[in-house]
């Protein structure tokens, strides 16, 4: 089996780290695969405050990829944001929901929507894939929409963002 590495931006933010943790969920539900959740950097206390309410552990830190790694982004899709070695590795998917910055070398899974967060993005996955969230995920997406609308307010706050939330 494929190992698929899965992690957010640097300086990671709650949507970063809880969009990262959502998808390496359901990817390792939907493919069976061993999907590793990453860090790329120290948490926020915000974040930090999310993982301890609904009791996930904190992944682990990644320092750099390599061409024999898998990956999948979360949250950005821009190198320039992303681990050391990254132009190296094998970009496989990326869920997220900024303006698109990435060029790849080989066909990927792109899923991008203009909403106010990625976990707004990952929980319509989930639907579409007829996956359960069980309640720690769908806390962590939660805290996610909000974190990432500053609740409801932000301009990229989308009616999705509060439905889903
Ligand atoms: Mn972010
Ligand atoms: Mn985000």
């Amino acid at each position: 089996m494929e190992k698929v590495l899965v992690f957010g931006h640097k300086s990671p933010d709650t949507d970063s780290i809880c969009s990262t943790l959502a998808m390496a969920n359901l990817q390792t539900k939907l493919r069976g695969e061993e999907v590793i959740p990453y860090r790329l950097g120290e948490l926020n206390e915000e974040t930090k405050y999310a993982l301890k309410t609904f009791e996930v552990e904190e992944p682990q830190t990644l320092t750099s990829v390599d061409e024999n790694c898998d990956v999948a982004l979360v949250d950005n899709n821009e190198f320039s944001q992303s681990v050391s070695g990254i132009e190296k590795a094998h970009v496989k998917m990326v869920v997220d929901h900024h303006k698109i910055k990435l060029e790849t070398v080989e066909p990927i899974y792109f899923i991008t929507e203009p909403l106010g967060c990625t976990c707004t993005i990952l929980y319509k996955l989930y639907k579409q894939n007829e996956v359960d969230i069980d309640s720690q995920t769908a806390g962590l997406m939660l805290s996610a929409i909000i974190s990432d609308t500053l609740l409801f307010k932000s301009p990229t706050c989308t009616e999705q963002d509060k439905e889903i939330a």
